[in-house]
């Protein structure tokens, strides 16, 4: 028998970082996953962006969250030796002379100075519709999620254990003190599964919030992301764009759509004045929550079960700071913020044992 600290099931956004940050404080782990195109983690266009929304608002806990990011994707970029890590601006047009003039009065304010690079009052980038100019936002960028993700694989393979294959649960065996899957044995389990929840943490509602994106290849050639009712983000390589994202509650189908395809070609169309080729298009499930805020905490009647998930349409930004949250509260017990504690759903939907 193998004995290990934890066991972590899915290597995706939130079983990476939590991954990173228990191999840096050289805790041994088992890391077992089943990688498939379509999970989030792997689609997602790795965007981050601490002001967003039709009003423009700062994001919840941005002033906590993006700095802690930009640290941990750099050092991991160091202790992995590969680049996946791209900070840049972000650019978004103004649709009027109004919605100008409030961000001009908005630089101003403390709350948002911090994250304003430049206004422009008139168009600033060719192919770019923004005959009223845009803001430029700073503490932006994107995550090559795919890359990420296997060079994450990589550092685990040399620092710890990862299998590669289906997590059976009728493999696990939970005792009073600790864990066992098949040969390991582990003090902790520590589900980071996604829309593909483990049965014993089914009673939670993680809902599966359908998005596609398309890959397009243009003569654009600016170094920012442009963002208004879609992302522009760089693909991997030279020419490509990400189109994104869809917002789909309704379709529970895997694949892509011939609607969702309009939708983003309409609204790029709406942005910009370029020709482009459509490359490829492609779908995922985000692990959503009811209050858009992400899953921290055990089992009502197992301790040695845990959680990480519902990180919702924000991975990028959510996974670094609330893993480090989450090795907080399991090896010290620092008390989880109410508001990612999953005690805040047990009350309502905890009613029967596993
Ligand atoms: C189209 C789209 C665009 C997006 N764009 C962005 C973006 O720009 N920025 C952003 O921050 N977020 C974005 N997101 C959201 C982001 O992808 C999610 O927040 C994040 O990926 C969730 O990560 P996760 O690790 O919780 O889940 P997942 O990505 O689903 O990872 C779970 C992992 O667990 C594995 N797994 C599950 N069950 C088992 C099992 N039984 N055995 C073994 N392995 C298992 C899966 O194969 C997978 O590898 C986007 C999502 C979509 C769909």
């Amino acid at each position: 028998m193998q004995a290990v600290d934890y066991i972590l099931v899915g290597q995706g956004l939130a079983g990476s970082a939590l991954a990173i940050q228990l191999l840096n404080q050289r805790r041994k782990i088992l890391v077992i996953d089943q990688p498939d195109n379509n999970t989030s983690s792997r689609v997602a266009a790795g965007l981050f962006n601490p002001v967003t929304g039709k009003k423009m608002v700062k994001t919840w806990m941005a002033d906590t969250l993006f700095p802690y990011l930009h640290n941990f994707y750099s050092q991991a970029e160091q202790t992995t030796g590969e680049k996946f890590f791209f900070p840049m601006p972000l650019y978004r047009p103004f649709l009027s002379v109004e919605e100008q003039n409030e961000w001009m009065a908005r630089s101003a304010d403390p709350l948002y100075a911090g994250y304003i690079q430049e206004i422009f009052s008139s168009n600033a980038f060719r192919y770019v519709n923004d005959p009223f100019g845009g803001l430029l936002l700073k503490q932006c960028g994107y995550l090559s999620t795919t890359r990420y993700i296997g060079a994450v694989r990589k550092w685990i393979e040399k620092e710890g254990y990862i299998s590669t294959e289906h997590f059976d649960e009728q493999h696990l065996r939970i005792q009073q003190d600790h864990v066992v899957y098949k040969d390991f044995q582990a003090a902790k389990i520590i589900f980071c599964n996604g829309v593909h929840n483990s049965s014993w943490f089914h009673w939670l509602p993680i809902n599966a919030l359908k998005g596609e994106t398309i890959l397009i290849q243009s003569a654009f050639e600016e170094n920012i992301i442009v963002n208004r009712g879609v992302y522009i983000v760089p693909g991997m390589k030279s020419g490509e764009w990400r189109i994104g994202a869809t917002y789909n509650f309704q379709d529970k189908n895997p694949g892509i759509t011939p609607e969702a395809k309009t939708e983003l070609e309409e609204k790029f169309k709406d942005l910009m004045d370029i020709s482009y080729q459509c490359v490829s298009q492609e779908w995922g499930f985000r692990p959503t929550t009811p209050d858009r805020r992400p899953i921290l905490g055990s089992h009502p009647e197992q301790p040695s079960v845990i959680i990480f998930n519902g990180l919702g349409t924000k991975g990028v930004s959510l996974a670094p700071y609330f893993s480090d949250v989450l090795i907080r509260w399991m090896e010290n017990g620092t008390p989880l913020n109410k508001l990612v504690d999953i005690e805040r759903y047990k009350s309502v939907y905890w009613t029967s044992p596993k």
